[in-house]
């Protein structure tokens, strides 16, 4: 009884595994079953975006506003990075160029160091 049941067990893996083997040798060497079956799976990826579409666009707007929110940050890092000339409007606390007259965000009159 035990001895049936190991059997059983060997000739079900074994064939499995000459299923799987068969079914290796048809992928290699038949490349329109290959094709036919690979449609199949772009068929379900194109289902998959469909269905999962409202997800999708949801996942790229909060993407598209994280990168922007990012890129914002470096361009105005790089900015003040670059102006080695600023300084910083002793009214609102802007940064200012240095040699600009009126501050850009309130408005005030910059008196320049160097004007005496
Ligand atoms: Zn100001």
């Amino acid at each position: 009884m035990n001895f049936d049941l190991f059997n059983i067990i060997f000739i079900v893996v074994l064939i499995i595994m000459l299923l799987t083997f068969v079914f290796i040798i048809v992928m290699i060497f038949f490349p329109k079953i290959r094709g036919k079956i690979m449609s199949h799976q772009i068929k379900a990826t194109k289902y998959m975006i469909d269905e999962a579409q409202d997800d999708l666009t949801d996942i790229a707007t909060k993407t598209a506003n994280i990168v922007k929110d990012g890129i914002k940050i470096t361009t105005r890092a790089i900015k003040e990075g670059l102006s080695e000339n600023n300084i910083f409007c002793k009214y609102c606390g802007e940064s200012i160029v240095e040699d600009s007259k009126y501050c850009k965000k309130c408005g005030k009159k910059i008196i320049s160091k160097c004007a005496g």
